[in-house]
């Protein structure tokens, strides 16, 4: 076996020398890079050792042994990613759940996460979904999806002014956002 980083030949996926959390984001890129778009997939080692799967998509099924080698904690957005790639939607629950306890927005991929959450939450568990709408409510400046996904939740469950409040913010920010675009194209 050899090292997807830089070749050696060790017994894991990533040598000792490897194991480091800057290698694991570029690694697991990699690896979903090759198995959804293999074209954009840079990584010899990776295409090497993805050549021996007949379907590149199953690559992505050795994440979680090398996710093994971390602390959970330090490594849960990318259990939530590979559980939510593997629409593995109970498993996802649990580590989504945890993962946007233990964040804040500002955490890479903590919107895309949420957003998914609250997706699988609804219709089903309303009130698992509520604290999150409420937190977002809450919040500005957040990715539109997740006022689309907010104002959805609060007409289903018959709270009607938050949602039509949700898409005033909506058109609102949409309307800064043509705003500035055209102030830029105008002032050059
Ligand atoms: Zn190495």
């Amino acid at each position: 076996m050899f090292c997807l980083n830089c070749g050696k030949e060790n017994d894991h996926y990533l040598c000792n020398d490897c194991r480091n959390y800057e290698t694991l984001r570029r690694i697991h890129d990699d690896i979903r890079n090759f198995a959804f778009y293999p074209d954009k997939c840079l990584n010899g080692y990776v295409k090497e050792l993805g050549a021996n799967f007949p379907d590149p998509k199953t690559m992505i099924n050795i994440i979680p042994d090398i996710l093994e080698m971390y602390n959970y904690a330090d490594v849960e957005l990318y259990y939530c990613l590979y559980y939510l790639t593997t629409r593995q939607k109970d498993k996802f629950a649990v580590s989504a759940g945890s993962y946007l306890e233990n964040n804040d927005f500002h955490a890479p991929s903590y919107q895309k996460i949420m957003y998914s959450y609250i997706n699988n939450k609804i219709p089903g568990d309303f009130k698992g979904a509520e604290k999150w709408c409420d937190l977002i409510w809450e919040t500005d400046g957040l990715f539109c999806d997740l006022y689309y996904l907010a104002a959805k939740f609060y007409a289903m469950i018959g709270d009607y002014d938050k949602a039509d409040i949700l898409q005033i913010r909506l058109w609102i920010s949409a309307i800064v956002r043509v705003r500035s675009l055209f102030t830029v194209i105008v002032t050059g």
